[in-house]
């Protein structure tokens, strides 16, 4: 077993702006990352996915921001990310799987299969990657086509001759049918309208967004997406495939039949793919000991702290569940337990 002041699960933007305020106020700590090479989830992104597509990936503390331009995102977040780690000697192990962190006394023990690491403090920054959601749909089982989600998008090349249905109104959506449109037949369904941004997002917009998704947490809801309240916006790069009607969107169907979909008015289409960019939820089943779950289904939080353990931190949830979110959220997880730890030391 061995004993820390605080441990950090996950090392991508988050759990790296942690590791690195942790590091600058000297409390011992580690950080334990399920992935095999430092990147987070952006190593696992699809390969058409390059750094003029993403919407920005903010620098991590004290560094220079990533690189702009055609180079594939998994490719260069993770290099930035290793560089970091590399950098700042930020103490990260990996490949560890946290399965599990439990309360034994004062301290919290987080372990993975029989290795265990204890600390009167956690912050936790696993992401959402590894929860990928796909509704449930009557008849989905029977579907004999192919059917993907955003995390094994196998980019455009594979889909064509296909008929593609695209399920999602979020932003990756808007960039799969932007790619798959001109290469392909695209289908497009959403539950709700999209909501379209036609000014330029300014920051305010980006606050009240974040506000909105805060005040959830702050009641203890599930979060929501912060892009899903900020609206969509089309590129220059999705300029041909909304010329070719790709973004005229079809409201859900009713269920799914073996070689296409079926809308409650009994209209059908024949589809060879469903591609599911259906989103993600917070990837934080190994903390269900600590029953940090409120009665409304999210974790309640007051700032990045948990609060019915305020041993736990948490960040990249909900309302920093972006770079530039993340980074901050590291930044206050870091001073709280700084300031929790010299409260039990006092
Ligand atoms: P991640 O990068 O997911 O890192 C979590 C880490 O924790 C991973 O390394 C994972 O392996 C590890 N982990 C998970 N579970 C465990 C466990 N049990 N034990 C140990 N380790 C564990 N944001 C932007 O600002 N700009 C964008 O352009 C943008 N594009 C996006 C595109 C997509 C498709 C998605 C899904 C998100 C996008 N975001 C974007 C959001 C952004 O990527 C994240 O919110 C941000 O990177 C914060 O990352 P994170 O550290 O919380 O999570």
């Amino acid at each position: 077993m061995s004993e820390y002041e605080s441990v950090v699960i996950g090392a991508g933007q988050a759990g790296l702006s942690a590791s690195y305020h942790l590091q600058r106020r000297q409390i011992d700590h580690v950080v334990l990352d399920s992935n095999q090479y430092p990147g987070g989830a952006w190593q696992h992104r699809w390969n058409s996915l390059t750094m003029t597509d993403v919407h920005g990936v903010a620098a991590l503390p004290d560094s220079d921001a990533p690189p702009t331009g055609a180079e594939r995102a998994n490719l260069a977040v993770a290099r930035y990310f290793a560089d970091y780690e590399r950098q700042h000697d930020l103490p990260v192990r990996r490949p560890v799987r946290v399965d599990r962190v439990s309360s034994d006394g004062d301290l919290l023990v987080a372990r993975a299969g029989d290795r265990t690491w204890t600390a009167p403090t956690i912050i936790n920054a696993t992401g959402t990657w590894d929860r990928p959601f796909v509704p449930h749909y009557p008849g989905i089982e029977s579907f004999t086509g192919e059917q993907a989600h955003t995390v094994d998008y196998p980019g455009p090349e594979h889909f064509v001759d296909k008929r593609v249905l695209v399920v999602g109104g979020g932003a990756s959506a808007v960039q799969f049918l932007g790619e798959l449109a001109p290469r392909t037949h695209t289908l497009w369904v959403t539950r709700r309208p999209p909501v379209w941004r036609t000014d330029e997002f300014d920051r305010q917009a980006g606050h009240q967004a974040v506000a909105l998704v805060e005040e959830r947490v702050r009641r203890g809801l599930p979060p929501a997406s912060v892009v899903s309240v900020t609206g969509l916006a089309l590129r220059d790069q999705e300029r041909l495939a909304e010329s070719l009607g790709a973004y005229r969107r079809r409201p859900m169907f009713a269920r799914i039949e073996p070689h296409g979909v079926r809308w409650p008015d009994g209209s059908f289409e024949h589809v060879d793919a469903i591609l599911w960019a259906t989103g993600f939820r917070p990837a934080v089943s190994h903390l269900a000991p600590l029953h940090l779950r409120s009665a409304h289904g999210g974790i309640q939080l007051d700032g990045t702290t948990a609060v019915v353990d305020p041993r736990v931190q948490l960040v990249g949830y909900g309302p920093s569940a972006s770079t530039i979110g993340a980074n901050r959220a590291g930044r206050a997880a870091a001073v709280a337990v700084a300031r929790r730890l010299t409260a039990a030391a006092a």
